[in-house]
């Protein structure tokens, strides 16, 4: 059994809207993706980065395309 991001894996889609001002927010990608790239050196900020998330969620970051105020959300990981 694998755990998948729905999100990351094109499964659905979920919609914020921005708190802001209340326009649909753009889903920029999982964090943890991105910190993929990042050299082993930085393994420590990326922990720090990650600590709070739960295992079995995949924290996505969310754009707001009217106002640019920017949120992460935690995705919860589905059974697939
Ligand atoms: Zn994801
Ligand atoms: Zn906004």
């Amino acid at each position: 059994m694998n755990l998948v991001c729905p999100l990351c894996n094109g499964l659905y889609k979920v919609v914020f809207n921005c708190s802001q001002c209340n326009t649909i927010m753009v889903d920029k990608g999982p964090l943890v993706n991105l910190m993929d790239d990042y050299s082993p050196y930085l393994l420590d900020e990326i922990t720090y980065l990650v600590d709070g998330v739960k295992r079995g969620e995949c924290l996505h970051t969310y754009r707001c395309p009217n106002c640019g105020f920017k949120q992460n959300y935690s995705i919860e990981r589905k059974v697939f």
